[in-house]
């Protein structure tokens, strides 16, 4: 078995990764840590959950652990790029964790805080600099933050980063750096526009895989229930209020849905709070932190607010809707059966959303248990029979609608990325 001591890292990140409790690095940790304290670039291939986040905090801690120079006014060292600010305060959470007793500065940098505070926490220059890809560029374009000295990049999440419409800023970034630094790009999973980022800004990467492409972690219980729309609701709380239920994150496609399912749940008795984009950064972090002390049981989400959000013994994840993406799925459910725990992901499927359910089972390569008998093959519609008329051919067929909730133009036709957007969620 391999330890941690084993990785050459520094004594005083021995220590903090021994006073968290870790016996032995992670799949992931064992690839990533000596390819990065060996200078190489890095192409990461990491299911949510896998211990990715220390993976590349650890020799970014250890790297700048033996730096003698000072950084220069609004300069850093390292940089690294997440999708959603819940996900890049937990990074700077990581660092701070991992490095303490190695006097490394951190700062984040992102969008729903004060600009002004930032900019000022910027000016003696800092080590670690955690930010989502819109704010840097908007620090950068009032030159609040230099990138000369920076030696280490990470892209965490990148997928994600790019569902979210964050290409073109990441790229703005990438050619203002120095072009002799190091880059770790991680994504859970690897389309081909994040392929091409890695071929243009990474040199050399030694590609690291922990898993198969795509496929939700093992230890998660999945299944899908087929529920007609107006019967999710009451579903929903008969799951929620099941014996088993610890702790569930229930995820809808919108933020209005978010806001509605979580009025519902109060209402039959449950606690839960909502977290979307529409909420403030404090209400947002508020709902998180009494969901992470249990004295909340349901936290109802949107995708783009929950990505990256790392919290133990999260024991249900609902899809109550499904994405319109099918990577999503393999996010939403990796917020279950973290670290080594195992959890249970049910899905609500109701008649329009078939084909969404066909998407995620071929990106999955299974059916989901459920759905065994393949009854997700047949669109079908569980809400007023007048959205059919017969055809010719005697045949049911959907009445050509001008949009529907998804967002797509029927439920036969292939789902589209979501809207893109140009600051973090
Ligand atoms: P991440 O994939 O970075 O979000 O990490 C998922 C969880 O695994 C976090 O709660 C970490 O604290 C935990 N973790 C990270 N590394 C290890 C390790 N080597 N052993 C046990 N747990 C770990």
């Amino acid at each position: 078995m391999t330890h941690f001591s084993d990785l050459g890292l520094a004594e005083p990140i021995l220590r903090a990764v021994s006073s968290q409790g870790y016996d032995s690095p992670t799949p992931i940790q064992q690839q990533v840590i000596p390819a990065m304290l060996a200078g190489k670039d890095v192409l990461g291939t990491a299911q949510t959950g896998t211990g990715k986040t220390a993976a590349f905090v650890l020799p970014i801690l250890h790297a700048l652990s033996t730096e003698k120079t000072r950084v220069s006014s609004k300069g850093c060292r390292a940089l690294i790029m997440a999708p959603t600010r819940e996900l890049a305060m937990q990074i700077v959470d990581s660092v701070r964790t991992y490095g303490e007793g190695s006097r490394i500065s951190v700062t984040l940098v992102v969008g729903g805080l004060k600009i002004n505070k930032q900019i000022k926490a910027m000016e003696r220059g800092v080590d670690i600099v955690v930010a989502t890809p819109g704010r840097l560029l908007d620090l950068a374009q009032q030159r609040a933050i230099r990138f000369d000295d920076v030696k280490m990049v990470v892209l965490d999440e990148a997928d994600h980063m790019m569902d979210m419409g964050f290409l073109p800023q990441i790229k703005k970034v990438l050619v203002q750096l120095p072009k002799q630094r190091q880059t770790a790009l991680l994504s859970a999973t690897m389309p081909t526009d994040i392929r091409k980022l890695a071929d243009q800004f990474l040199k050399n990467p030694v590609n690291v895989a922990v898993s198969q492409e795509s496929k939700p972690v093992e230890r998660i219980d999945q299944s899908v229930r087929f529920v007609p729309h107006a019967q999710k609701r009451d579903v929903l709380t008969e799951i929620l209020k099941g014996p088993k239920v610890d702790s569930a994150i229930v995820f809808t496609r919108t933020k209005r849905g978010a806001d509605r399912v979580c009025r519902h749940l109060e209402q039959a008795g449950l606690t839960a709070a909502a977290i979307h984009g529409n909420k403030s950064q404090n209400q947002r972090t508020k709902a998180l932190d009494l969901f992470k002390a249990k004295k909340l049981t349901v936290l109802v989400a949107t995708d783009i607010a929950a990505r990256g959000i790392d919290i133990d013994q999260v024991s249900h994840v609902v899809n109550y809707e499904l994405p319109n993406v099918p990577e999503s799925y393999v996010h939403r459910i990796g917020r279950t059966a973290r670290a080594g725990e195992s959890g249970t992901a049910i899905t609500l499927c109701d008649g329009e959303e078939r084909k969404l359910l066909r998407d995620i089972e071929k990106l999955i390569g299974n059916r989901l248990p459920g759905n065994e008998a393949g009854a997700a093959e047949e669109p079908i519609n569980d809400k007023e029979s007048k959205n059919f008329h017969p055809s010719k051919d005697g045949q049911r067929r959907r009445k050509p609608r001008s949009g529907n909730r998804a967002g797509n133009s029927g439920g036969h036709q292939s789902p589209k990325r979501p809207k893109q957007r140009s600051h973090a969620s």
